[in-house]
């Protein structure tokens, strides 16, 4: 069959229509020409300030901001570093880079200063756009950087000798063009686009190469999931608080919402009352978000009712982590006029693998929706490698024009991720219903998700087993109603130490993100490991969570 599941080739392929790619070309021109009938329109609005961007006026910062970057020496192939809190400037810096063939890599604000220094030794960034905030985090990493959000370079960072800061953006936005005629090489869709950081399966974080087709392919999936309306509705309204840094915010916000036409009003960060109050500011009518924040929607429904105006809602897309049935009928139960939308997909996705895009199927409770057009999936059963079929449990994997190129410098990660014929493995335990619903069941790879961001346990465990008191460690998902997971960790002291359980999670506070603590500890005699010494995971999650002892 075109479409459904075939027994054949044991593939469920998409039902939805396929997007056509259109011919070679970058993912900045396509978004251009696509939004090119709302030149007129708000394309961002920063909820703190008020200030506003038109498309017109996103376009010509793209185009000068290239046009400064390349005479800067921005080429194909380098890769440029954002770190900033989500900004209406974000996707204006994002579509410039790739518009060169250059790499957007992209790291959460939050992460310590070490942290991003890995990053950097791994990515080689030749320059940083960052906010004047998070200058302290670049310190002595030899990236030149250029300040978002100020109009010249402030006195006391200009003569740092820590820091190399070229410019800022604005003046890169106003410069005018030179004499010389630009150079720009031709980009194509094979070219790499962006660099997300993900740990995928296994270990720690390793770049993801994003092309342009992947990129493209999922700007087509994400008009053809909001296309406005020929009339009645002109043009929607979004809420950004989902970080642009997460593959998430990126692939809506920098570049697949600006596609569609919508009007995105964008908050530096997650503040309950701040997003509330834009929502009814600018009668917001969609609302991207993480299971986290809808639990809080649910937990303080009748106060924020009483306080806000929230009748402008009518979609909630939900998205990044699971969402429980319950928590669907908690939220269906206190906001009847707003259908949860769900979209399930990973950064080696560039996003979108599944989604639900109708209220008609928003209501399969429970469901993460339908493959993205042009996706076919398998369902491998893990233990024998068999395919499975309609209802049956097993790994998923998808195949696709937005399933990326692989991991930057790591062909082992990638030989064990990406199948030759072109397969990616996801790590999740899912099934497809007889209607070619997916529901994801659980997750076989070790990642954490809390609050929606990546926690990799082997980067916790490799901390913990450098305290002089540790003799093994094992880091797990613990399951919580608020954020998701939380990093638990079973340790094996070293003889004759009385390490306690708030001195391991105070050294691993010491050293990461905040979302990244460890919140609970278990101290053992020894951790569980099959013959080939892996940590047996699933083993120590079982015994946390039925709170027996090993
Ligand atoms: P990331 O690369 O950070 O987007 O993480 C991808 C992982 O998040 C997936 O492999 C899933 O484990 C999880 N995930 C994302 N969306 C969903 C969803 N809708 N339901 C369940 N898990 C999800």
């Amino acid at each position: 069959p075109r479409s459904g599941y075939c027994a054949t080739t044991a593939t469920f392929i998409s039902k939805r229509q396929p997007v056509p790619l259109p011919p070679n070309t970058s993912i900045d021109i396509t978004t251009f020409i696509s939004a090119r009938p709302h030149l007129n329109n708000t394309a961002f609005i920063d909820a703190a300030t008020g200030n506003t961007l038109s498309y017109s006026a996103v376009w010509a910062a793209v185009e000068s901001l290239s046009f400064s970057l390349s005479s800067m020496g921005v080429k194909k192939g380098h890769v440029v570093l954002i770190l900033s809190p989500n900004s209406i400037f974000f996707p204006i810096v994002c579509l410039s880079v790739m518009s060169l063939g250059a790499l957007i890599t992209t790291t959460n604000p939050l992460n310590t200063k070490h942290e991003i220094a890995k990053q950097v030794a791994d990515s080689k960034p030749i320059l940083a756009f960052t906010t004047r905030e998070l200058v302290p985090k670049l310190v002595d990493s030899g990236v030149p950087i250029v300040l978002i959000a100020e109009e010249r370079v402030p006195s006391d960072l200009g003569g740092n000798p820590t820091v190399k800061i070229v410019g800022t953006l604005d003046e890169l936005v106003k410069a005018e063009p030179g004499e010389k005629p630009r150079v720009k090489e031709r980009v194509g869709q094979n070219d790499a686009a962006a660099l997300l950081y993900s740990s995928g399966t296994t270990g720690a974080s390793k770049g993801v190469i994003s092309s342009h087709r992947n990129m493209i392919a999922m700007v087509q999936t994400v008009i053809n999931r909001f296309r406005l309306d020929e009339e009645g509705e002109a043009y929607r309204t979004f809420v950004c608080t989902v970080p642009m840094f997460h593959i998430y915010g990126l692939v809506a916000f920098a570049t697949g919402l600006l596609a569609a036409g919508a009007t995105v009003v964008v908050l530096s960060k997650f503040e309950m009352n701040d997003l509330l109050l834009a929502i009814s500011k600018y009668k917001v009518s969609y609302f991207p978000l993480v299971p986290p924040i809808l639990v809080a929607l649910v937990n303080h429904a009748d106060q924020i009712k009483k306080k806000y105006d929230l009748s402008s809602l009518r979609r909630i897309l939900s998205g990044g982590a699971p969402l429980g049935k319950e928590l669907i009928e908690g939220f269906a139960a206190k906001f009847p006029g707003v259908a949860i939308l769900q979209g399930y997909g990973l950064t080696e996705s560039t996003a979108i693998g599944a989604s639900t895009d109708s209220l008609e199927e928003s209501r399969k409770y429970g469901t993460a929706g339908m493959l993205s057009p042009s996706m076919e999936a398998k369902i491998v059963d893990p233990d024998s490698g068999r395919a499975l079929g309609v209802n049956q449990t097993g790994e998923l994997w998808l195949r696709g024009p937005s399933v990326m190129k692989g991991y930057f410098n790591k062909p082992e990660a990638t030989a064990s991720t990406l199948t030759p014929d072109g397969w990616l493995k996801t790590g999740d335990l899912c099934y497809f219903d007889e209607d070619g619903f997916l529901f994801v069941v659980d997750r076989l790879k070790e990642l954490i998700k809390y609050k929606g961001y990546q926690v990799p346990p082997a980067e916790l465990e490799a901390l913990l087993l450098t305290h002089p008191n540790i003799a093994d460690a094992a880091v797990i998902p613990f399951p919580d109603k608020e954020v998701g997971q939380f990093p638990m960790a079973y340790v094996v002291r070293k003889a004759g130490s009385s390490l306690s359980e708030n001195q391991v999670m105070d050294f691993v506070a010491t050293e990461v993100a905040p979302y990244k603590r460890i919140r609970r500890v278990a101290f053992v005699d020894s951790i569980p490991k099959n013959a080939s010494g892996k940590i047996l995971r699933k083993d120590l999650i079982k015994i946390a969570t039925s709170g027996s002892k090993l």
